[in-house]
This record gives C-alpha cells, structure tokens and sequence, in this order.
C-alpha cells in the first residue's frame, strides 16, 4: 500500500508511502483520488490532510514514467478532485514539496510546512512547464512575478520563504498537528484558487522575460513558460489549465526534454560502481590530507569542508600555508557577506582546517590528495612523502590534469591505494569530479571515491589513464579545430560568438584568455611530440612569447581594459601572419561550420575514448562535458548532441573531415561507425 488512511479526530490522513521519494507513481495518483472521492461521502469526515511518511513530502513525478506515456488517473484529473472537495483538504508538507508534489500542495485549500521544507517547479531542468496547474494556480496564490520566476528559473524556495510569499499557511513544528486542526476547524470559502484569476504587472513582467531568454542560454523550455504566463494571464482557470496541458504535451515530446531526460538518467549511471567492482565497502573519511594552498588546493579543501569533514594543509613554507587558509576564510567570510552560509557555520568550517609543513601531520589522515604543480618531479617527491608517513589503508589522491597516474602510483610502496581526484576549478563549486582507476587502483579506493563525491555534493565519472582522461583530452581535439579555424578564416571572436549562440557558457578563445594561455604552452613544451597540432596553436604560442597571456595580462586573444574587452589587434595581426606561413587562403567560415567543427572533433574523440575502455560508457562522456566544460544541458552532452543530428550523419561527416588538410586528427573510431550503423 502506497497510501494508508488514519482517521484523527473527524481528520481523514491520507499517509503517502512511497519511498524513497514519495514520488507520485500511478498507483499514488489512484489512491489519492480514491481517498478524496471516498470522504466526500464518509459523514465522518470534516476535513482531510494529505502528508507523507518518511525523509519528504511528495518530491516529484516517478522517474520511472519519465518519457512513457501518461497512464490513468492523469495528475490533473487528481489535482482538480482535490481542489472541487466541499470538505477542507491541507498539505502538511516535510522535506521537498517538487513538481507535481507542489501541484497537488497548490490544488489543497491550505498549506502547512515544516521548518526546512522546500517548495518549488522544477519542471523546466526537464524541459517542461508543470502540467498539472502549476503555472496557473500559483501566481492566483502569490505575487504573479514571484510565481513567474519560480516557474522560469526551477528554483525551490524555503519554507520561511514560502510563508512571507504566501504560499504556505503556516510553518509548524508538527506540521501534520498543525494541518489536521485546520482541515478541522476551516472552511474551503474562497481557498479553491481556480476561481481567482491573475493579472502581470507588465513592465517587471517583461524585464523578467529579458531577463529569463538571457539565463535559458538557448534552452527553449523556460521562454515557453514566459509565454504561457503572458498569455494566460487574465483568462479563466478553464483556459489557462487547457493552454497549460497542451504546452506541457507538446514540450514532453521535445528534443530538449529527450536530451534533459538524458542528461538526468546519465548522471544517475556515472556514480555506479563499476560492475568489475564487488560488494566493496568504501572507507570511512573523517580527515583529509590536501597538499598544495593553490588554486585548487584551496577549492578541494573547502569541497571536504562543506561536508563537515576535517582538513589539514600542508605547503612548502609557512608564507605559502598562510597564504591558502587566508584564501580559505576570506571565501568563507564573502559566503556569509553573500547570506548563503551562517557565521556559526564559517566559524565551524574554519575551525576544522588546520596547516602545517611537515609530512607527519598527515599521519592521522585517511585520504590525502596533493594538488601541487604539474610537473612529473614535484608530484614524485611528495608522493614519496606522502606513502613514507601516511597510515595503513589510507587513500592517496592525485589531481593532475594530464599526468600518467600509473607513474605516479609506482612512486609508492601501495599503488592499491592510489587514485585520481580530477577536481574542476574553482573546485568547491564545480559539480563534476573524474575518478581516475589507475592500473593498480584497487577496489576500496574506487567506492570511497565514489562515496565521497556523493557525501560532498559532486557527480562523479569513472575514467581511465590517458594524458588528460576524459574532459582534458576532448578539450585538446575541440581547441585544436577551434585553432585551426583561425587559420582557415575565422576570428577568435566569430569561433567564440557562434559556440556561445550554441549554448556553450564561454568560447575557447575566452576561455584561454580567462585561464592563461601560458598554461596550455607549458604543457604542450613537455608533451610527447605528435601529441599536438602545432599548427593549431601557433596563435596561442605567439601570443604567450609576446607576453600575451590572457586577462591575467591585460590582454590575450582580446584586450580588457577597464572592463572592457576587444579584439586584440595583437591577436588578429599573428593570425594573419600565420595564415601567411601556412600559405592558407582565408575564406569565409560560416556559424554552423565552427559549431559542425568543433562539436564533432568532441564526438569523435568522445567514440574513441569509449572505444579505449578509457570513459565507460558514452553516456559518462555527456556527464563529463555538461558538469565540467560549460556544455548546454538542454542539448543533453555532445554524444546527445550527435545523436539529435543522426549518427550516420555525423559519421559522414567526420569522413570527410578526415579527407582534409588535417585529416590525420579525424580517425573514424570502430564505436563511430557500429553506432552509425546500427542508428
Ligand atoms: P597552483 O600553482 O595554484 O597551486 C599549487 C600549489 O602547490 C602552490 O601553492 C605551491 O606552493 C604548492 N606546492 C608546490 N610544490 C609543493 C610541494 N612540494 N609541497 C607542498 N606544496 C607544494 O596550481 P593549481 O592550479 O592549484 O594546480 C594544482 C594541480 O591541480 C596541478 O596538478 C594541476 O594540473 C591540477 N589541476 C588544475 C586545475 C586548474 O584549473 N587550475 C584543474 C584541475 C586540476
């Protein structure tokens, strides 16, 4: 039974229990009308309260209905049962009140939250609007723009919030106390908010369309929710709920829903353990060891810190350790400047890090990671230090960006113990972290890995070694046709401009400026020779000899001054010098060329990444980009993406691209054309 039935003091509780989640599967959508529909006649009853047992109230629609056809009874069918009732009906609502767990909170007379609870539409990071009234019952509930946003933006809002917004009745300790005396002692007069009607105060209305078309980024879902509000607004709840249930049926059929549907079943895959991997206990992690203050040292540290867990720093000198907890702290302190933390919660985090500079600090640790400079010696001295002092069992992380961790593992006495943290930058905010199995990784430090991403609010990817893993290496071939681009025709501020239209959160030219474009020179002086197009980067190279390292030098590919940024006359004269030396005629390079060119140099890689064993599945590729790369997440990962165009498609295409002057990048994997073939 998904929902069992108590009666209280002339209060019919209709308990949901459906867990995890008490997501509403059919058979909880069937119980409940039944239960509405049974105390309408029930003399016994006053009034009803709709609440749930366990860790939340009702915090969505079943995933396991996502994309299958609609099956009886429908949630609107269940949603207006609720609102009709002549007897009073509450949602006592714990945990999370989401998408079609809201509309049926927002169909009820009154609403009850607990302290903590979060209420919110999240429909349009699945590419829809709510389908079940959503749209329509709360702006007739709250301010129409407070609704519009909630509903644009996917954005839940707490219960303190929801009851300043009016769109809780009360914050209770016992909610469901609290919502059985009111089921009993009020009156539905005036509560069903179908009968209201709503009106958009049009100029914040409008500034809040301008404003949501530029957040979507492309994504198609939340302008069509603008709309459907604008043009509902002022008509009948008839009309509206008749709008609103063909937008939702024409968005669920969508190419964005397929590809967020996607995006969202990949991210549940990527954390599994790998099936090689047995019934593995992952160890337990209190302390952690991070060495190396900088950029990403830091980040990592504050990761293990949000999570409640102790820290200890080491660096080379003290100037350096003061320097990193500095950062540390004046991180914290702009958190709690920003409201997003409490100060009892910054004193908390900063207590728990300590520093210090010598190797047998880290004794007691149970996972050390180091994030010191790129380079093969530095990593092998510490890594030698590390093993020299680090206790039995202990795990030792590594989170190079393009270094052989089989190396680097062979330095210590226990390559079991050794695996990749590849964290993204700033590294306490990026979700995605690539779990790099090393040869001799062994199968603890695989699950702990996997444990501590969840624990620490992280999707993790499993990859395997290769210079740059998964997301680096499939940076290097997009780069390099973004290069080779220049050279072609193109300007770094076209190549930019068409993959930002595209959906991309920058283009790679803003990118290497913003990340220094020194960085990629370092590490294209020490790679293995072959391993790189030189071709591709001789701008960037030039650019870097000439002092030209990006906005951390005033200028790279663009100038910034003052705020403001430009095309670097710079930039463009290397470009036309190099096109000169390459004896290449510039033609004119169309948009969709630079998005074809690069997007599909991705894919490519992607295939033969899959085909290595280095990424598990292709799925796992789409993960990587969207969480680490500022891929478009309504486009569902560059694979996705491929697969929207048609495989044999893309595999035409990449035949041809292998016809040209450097086709010699553009070998067609054997994964490529068996999925072209079997499309
Ligand atoms: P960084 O230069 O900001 O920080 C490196 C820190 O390590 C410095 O504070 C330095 O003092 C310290 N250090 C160097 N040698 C040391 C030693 N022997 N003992 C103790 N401390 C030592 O560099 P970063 O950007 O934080 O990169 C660190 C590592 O993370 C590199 O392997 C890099 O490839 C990798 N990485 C960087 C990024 C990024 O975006 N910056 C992303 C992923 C991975």
């Amino acid at each position: 039974m998904t929902v069992t039935r108590e009666n209280r003091e002339g209060c019919l509780i209709l308990w949901i229990d459906n867990p995890p989640v008490n997501a509403l599967s059919q058979d909880v959508r069937a119980a409940l009308l039944s239960g509405v529909t049974d105390a309408a006649s029930d003399a016994t009853v006053k009034g009803i309260v709709i609440t749930c047992r366990g860790r939340t109230f009702i915090a969505g629609a079943d995933v396991k209905e996502f994309g299958a056809p609609p099956t009886a009874p429908f949630l609107p069918d269940v949603t207006n049962a609720i609102e009709n009732s002549d007897k009073p009906i509450v949602a006592a609502i714990h945990g999370q009140a989401l998408g079609g767990g809201l509309e049926i909170a927002l169909a009820c007379h009154y609403r009850v939250a607990a302290k903590g609870a979060k209420l919110g539409l999240p429909e349009v990071t699945l590419g829809l609007v709510p389908g079940a009234g959503g749209t329509q019952r709360l702006p007739r509930l709250i301010d129409p723009i407070t609704a519009a946003e909630m509903i644009t933006s996917g954005k839940p809002v707490d219960a303190v919030k929801a009851e300043k917004l009016g769109l809780v009745d009360a914050v209770a300790e016992d909610h469901v106390d609290a919502a059985v005396k009111i089921a009993t002692s009020q009156s539905i007069q005036g509560r069903r908010l179908s009968e209201r009607t709503f009106h958009l105060d049009t100029e914040k209305f409008e500034a809040l369309a301008g404003a949501t078309r530029k957040q979507a980024k492309g994504a198609y879902a939340p302008g069509a929710a603008i709309n459907l509000i604008r043009s509902t607004a002022g008509k009948s709840f008839a009309e509206g709920v008749a709008e609103e249930r063909a937008l939702f049926l024409q968005l669920r059929a969508s190419e964005e829903a397929r590809a967020l549907r996607h995006i969202f079943f990949a991210e549940r895959g990527s954390s599994k353990a790998p099936d090689d991997i047995g019934d593995v206990k992952p160890a337990e992690i209190k302390t952690v060891g991070v060495i190396g203050a900088g950029t990403m040292g830091c980040g990592i540290a504050m990761t293990y810190l949000d999570a409640g867990m102790k820290v200890r720093m080491l660096e080379m000198n003290d100037e350096a350790l003061d320097k990193g907890l500095a950062r540390i702290q004046s991180n914290y302190q702009e958190s709690v400047t920003k409201g997003r933390i409490t100060e009892a919660q910054r004193d908390q985090r900063v207590e728990n890090v300590s520093g210090a500079t010598d190797y047998a600090s880290l004794s007691d640790c149970d996972l050390i990671i180091e994030a010191v400079f790129e380079s093969m010696e530095v990593k092998k001295a510490v890594v030698q230090q590390i093993d020299a002092v680090a206790k039995p069992g202990a795990i030792i992380a590594t989170n190079t960006s393009y270094l052989d961790i089989n190396e680097i593992a062979a330095f210590t006495s226990r390559p079991e113990a050794v695996i990749g943290l590849h964290y993204f930058s700033p590294a306490n905010i990026m979700k995605l972290l690539e779990v790099v199995r090393a040869e001799k990784t062994g199968p603890v430090a695989v699950v702990t890995a996997l444990a501590l991403a969840k624990a620490t609010n992280k999707i993790p990817v499993v990859a395997g070694v290769c210079p740059g893993f998964i997301g680096n290496r499939m940076l290097r071939a997009y780069v390099r046709e973004a290069g080779l681009l220049l050279l072609e025709g193109a300007t770094p501020e076209q190549v930019d401009r068409a993959l930002t239209a595209f959906g991309m959160a920058m283009g790679p030219f803003a990118v290497a400026d913003l990340s220094g474009i020194d960085i990629g020179y370092k590490a294209r002086k020490e790679a293995k020779p072959g391993s790189f197009e030189p071709m591709a980067t001789i701008v960037h190279d030039k650019l870097v000899e000439a002092g030209h390292l990006g906005q951390k030098s005033g200028s790279g590919f663009y100038t910034y001054t003052a705020g403001a940024k430009a095309p670097n006359p710079a930039a463009l004269a290397f470009i036309e010098e190099a096109r000169a030396n390459a004896s290449t005629t510039p033609r004119a390079i169309t948009d969709s060329e630079i998005v074809e060119r690069t997007m599909l140099a991705l894919v490519n890689e992607g295939y033969a990444i899959v085909e290595e064993g280095i990424a598990r599945s292709i799925d796992d590729i789409d993960v990587v980009y969207v969480n680490g790369y500022g891929f478009p997440r309504h486009r569902g990962g560059p694979m996705c993406y491929a697969r929207a165009l048609g495989l044999p498609n893309v595999l035409k295409t990449v035949e041809r691209f292998g016809k040209g002057a450097f086709g010699k990048w553009w070998p067609v994997s054997k994964t490529l054309r068996a999925a072209a073939s079997a499309n």
